[in-house]
């Protein structure tokens, strides 16, 4: 399988070259050359797989479609270290929950509960696996790497707990000093792992944006240092998303003859854009529903064809903040098979038209409808207001809590069920983690799980840092030296 950049670049990338790299060097996105086809035999035999062999086996079965130049052998051993029951809480590792109300004969909808990683939000399902593949990869090559970040929460503890205690890699990771909640605080640091440095900036998420951003122009530094990220335009993450949707399909059906539909509480596109990949390949998924907050890009391009790049004012601070976005930056993936892979259409819209006008329509383009038509995509978007209700009334009908990016795709997923179709609605995070809206909503505390208790008061290492890049620099260098 080789790689190609939404951006038409001629170059031809194996899995591993890709793994470690962020966007191509034109500027695109890296996407497989063809989707793999599973058909009617292949999904028979992958639900076995899944049944007899569980999540860890399936993983590999869908990995090994995608990458062919690490041994089967390894990559087998890496799928059965990465999602073992000990790291991700049960034994299925993705277990379906069915909303049923009292005195109905079938479920109203299904959950599927992709957060009882170490960190509590669904983004261990592919950090976990990024961080074996990346201490494999720079073990094989005698590499190392810095990953340096930038975080308001979530992305940055998966990261860190991902890499952990890894041969090979370090963390860098900043976050904005004092402004998350103080669960997530606890989460990262009290992290005392040698290769992992939290930075608390003195400023907002932006400047610690920013101060990442400088470091990386610095390309002698960047190259000095093997500098690098983990953010979610990577592919293996991507990739690594697919697996969940073939598990949830096969724990929502009886049959193969059986179609679902999934809704994705949406931000950069990452989690939902694994569910079109999951679809291209022939797995029956009837529609595929983004769900957004108050901070609707998508839902308003899926809408009416207009993609708006939202400024900082107009970037809203909500209640479920892992989905406040002002760009979604993985939609460029689905744009460009939406356009029947036209490269240098992609590039006029994404590239200079983007940076210039900050939008692109799409709504006279004949292929525009075909994102509902053809690739099944329907959209919704949730408020405050509707996060609460919902929180309430998934508690009074079914006595569940779920989390605030959860509530924001029940909202939607109501509002897009076919009664023939079983929906499944991905719980992207644990109440827990969202504490202070989950008061609001229900007066009590979400239950917390027993290995995060007392974890405020436990030892914590952090430098606090005036933001400047000169002053980071050091740091990284005085710690790479
Ligand atoms: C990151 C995140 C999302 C959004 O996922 P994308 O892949 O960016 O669309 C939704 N919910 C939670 C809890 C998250 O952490």
């Amino acid at each position: 399988m080789r790689y190609l950049s939404t951006r038409g670049h001629a170059d031809r990338k194996q899995f591993c070259e890709i793994l470690l790299e962020g966007l191509a060097p034109d500027g695109g996105l890296y996407l497989p050359e063809s989707y793999p086809q599973i058909g009617t035999e292949a999904l028979t035999r992958l639900r076995d797989v899944w049944q007899s062999q569980g999540y860890a086996a399936l993983a590999f079965e869908v990995l090994s479609l995608y990458i062919d130049d690490i041994p089967r052998d390894d990559l087998k051993a890496l799928c059965l270290k990465t999602y073992t029951p000990e790291v991700f809480g049960t034994q299925a590792i993705v277990p379906l929950k069915p909303l049923q109300a009292a005195g109905h004969a079938q479920p109203d909808l299904y959950l599927e509960a992709l957060s009882n990683g170490p960190t509590l939000a669904f983004k261990d399902m592919a950090m976990q696996l990024l961080g074996n593949l990346f201490e494999y990869e720079l073990g094989r090559r005698g590499e190392s790497l810095n990953i340096l970040g930038a975080t308001s929460g979530d992305t940055g503890s998966a990261a860190e707990y991902a890499m952990r205690g890894k041969a090979g890699v370090r963390v860098f990771m900043t976050s904005p000093n004092g402004r998350m909640s103080p669960f997530q605080q606890a989460q990262m640091f009290s992290l005392l792992d040698d290769n992992i440095h939290n930075i608390a900036i003195e400023g907002v998420f932006d400047d610690c944006q920013d101060l990442v951003k400088a470091v990386s122009n610095d390309l002698a530094f960047k190259r000095k240092y093997k500098i690098g990220t983990v953010n979610s335009i990577n592919w293996a993450r991507l990739l690594a998303q697919v697996v969940y949707y073939f598990a949830g399909y096969f724990q929502a059906t009886q049959n193969n003859q059986e179609k679902v539909s999934f809704t994705v509480p949406s931000g950069n596109f990452g989690n939902v854009c694994a569910g079109h990949v999951a679809r291209m390949m022939g797995l029956p998924i009837d529609r595929l529903v983004v769900a957004t907050n108050e901070n609707d890009v998508l839902d308003e391009f899926f809408k009416t064809g207009v993609y708006r790049v939202r400024g900082t004012n107009d970037t809203h601070e909500t209640s479920s903040p892992s989905m406040d976005i002002s760009k979604a930056s993985n939609f460029e993936r689905f744009v460009f098979d939406l356009l029947e892979r036209d490269a240098s259409k992609t590039q006029a819209i994404f590239g200079e038209g983007l940076s210039r006008l900050g939008y692109f329509d799409l709504s006279g383009d004949p292929r525009f409808v075909r994102a509902a038509t053809v690739y099944g995509f329907d959209s919704g978007r949730s408020t405050h207001a509707d996060r609460l209700k919902t929180i309430q009334q998934v508690f009074a009908h079914y006595g569940v809590v779920i989390d605030t990016h959860t509530a924001d795709g029940v909202k939607v997923a109501k509002e897009h069920r076919n009664p023939q179709v079983p929906m499944v609605v991905l719980e992207t995070a644990l109440p827990i983690k969202f504490a202070a809206t989950i008061v609001e909503a229900l007066g009590r505390q979400p239950e917390r799980p027993p290995q995060f208790d007392g974890i405020e008061s436990l030892p914590k290492r952090v430098q606090v840092m005036k933001c400047d890049v000169d002053l980071i620099k050091a740091y990284i260098r005085q710690h790479c030296d």
